[in-house]
């Protein structure tokens, strides 16, 4: 290519263009204060328990709808202001909601998931909570959860996930996009609790309803 023409291309690329909201393609915020404001809250927010594996679960939104489509738009596109939009959500929810922890993990996916994908949505999500990534990690590839039954779920996931026993003593703070039946996290949990974890909740930004 010569010289002219990198230039025009260059100059091209970096004519800025009006933003788009990747939910309804409106032009401008990302998303745009209409989507936004069809974000239909969880309710409840979140559910403390005194004896289970799970210490809390909390989601920010209910799991259908404008929530379903920015959770996709999340996984399979790079749509930066609204993955940013999606961090403060969570960001501003454990003091707001009463969460306390000492370590933030992301429910992690497989490596090679995320070399194909080049991204985990959950670690994402956890950004602006200062999350610590390694310290649980998905050693085996499973079949995704939804079109499982009960019985083929519940062990599906044994010994998929693995934790550095730099959980011992800590409040763990788990992250995900989407909370459905709670089996990963619990899961997470088991796994966390037996490196020494002394409570493990979870928070994420889209969830279907508790049962
Ligand atoms: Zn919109």
């Amino acid at each position: 290519m010569n010289d002219h023409l990198l230039r025009l291309v260059k100059s091209v690329m970096e004519v800025p263009y009006p933003s788009k909201c990747p939910l309804c393609g409106r032009l401008g915020e990302s998303p745009c204060a209409v989507c936004v404001s069809q974000f239909e809250p969880h309710d409840p927010l979140v559910e403390f328990f005194d004896e289970d594996v799970l210490t809390f679960r909390a989601s920010l939104f209910r799991y259908r709808g404008v929530v379903a489509d920015a959770v996709k738009a999340l996984k399979y596109g790079r749509h930066t202001s609204l993955v940013e939009w999606m961090a403060r959500q969570l960001e501003l929810a454990p003091e707001s909601l009463g969460l306390e922890y000492d370590l933030v993990l992301p429910i992690p996916i497989h490596w090679s998931r995320r070399a194909a994908r080049g991204f985990n949505q959950a670690e994402l999500l956890a950004e602006r909570l200062s999350p610590s990534p390694g310290i649980l990690i998905r050693v085996r590839k499973t079949p995704p959860q939804v079109g499982l039954n009960r019985e083929q779920r519940a062990t599906n996931l044994v010994g998929a996930f693995q934790a550095h026993e730099s959980v011992r003593g800590k409040r763990i703070l788990l992250i995900d996009d989407v909370l459905t039946s709670g089996g990963t996290a619990r899961e997470c949990a088991l796994v966390l609790h037996a490196k020494g974890a002394t409570e493990v909740g979870i928070l994420s930004f889209a969830g279907e309803p508790f049962n």
